[in-house]
C-alpha cells in the first residue's frame, strides 16, 4: 500500500484514505488539474481487451490527482464500445462527464474530479 500527500495541507496518508484525517478535506475529490493520456486501441487489443484495459486505468486515475484521462480509442469497434462504457461511467457517476474530441473523435475525453 503506498501513500500520498493531500494537496491541502501536505500530510502524508495511506493511498486508500479519502479524508485527510489532519484538515478533513476530502482527498478522493482532490485533483491538481492534469490530464493523463492513455491508449487502448493501437497494441491489436480486441474489444474486450480494451475494455479491460479502460476500466483498470479508469480506476486507477480515479485514486490520483489527475482531473482528467484523455482515452485514445482509434477508430472502430473498440471506439464504439469505449463510448458506449464511458456513458455507462457517467450514468452511474464514476466518472463526472465525458466527450469526444474534436470532430473526427479518436479520442475521448474523460473528466474524472
Ligand atoms: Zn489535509
Amino acid at each position: 500500500m503506498g501513500t500520498k500527500s493531500c494537496l491541502d495541507c501536505g500530510m502524508l496518508v495511506p493511498e486508500d484514505i479519502r479524508r485527510c484525517p489532519k484538515c478533513d478535506n476530502q482527498l478522493d475529490r482532490q485533483t491538481d488539474g492534469s490530464t493523463l493520456t492513455i491508449d487502448i486501441a493501437h497494441q491489436g487489443e480486441n474489444v474486450s481487451e480494451a475494455m479491460r484495459k479502460l476500466e483498470a486505468q479508469v480506476s486507477d486515475a480515479r485514486r490520483g490527482v489527475a482531473q482528467n484521462l484523455r482515452v485514445i480509442v482509434g477508430s472502430g469497434a473498440i471506439r464504439d464500445a469505449a463510448i458506449a462504457r464511458v456513458a455507462d461511467y457517467e450514468r452511474r457517476q464514476v466518472i463526472v462527464a465525458h466527450q469526444l474530441e474534436g470532430n473526427n473523435a479518436g479520442a475521448i475525453l474523460v473528466k474524472l474530479k
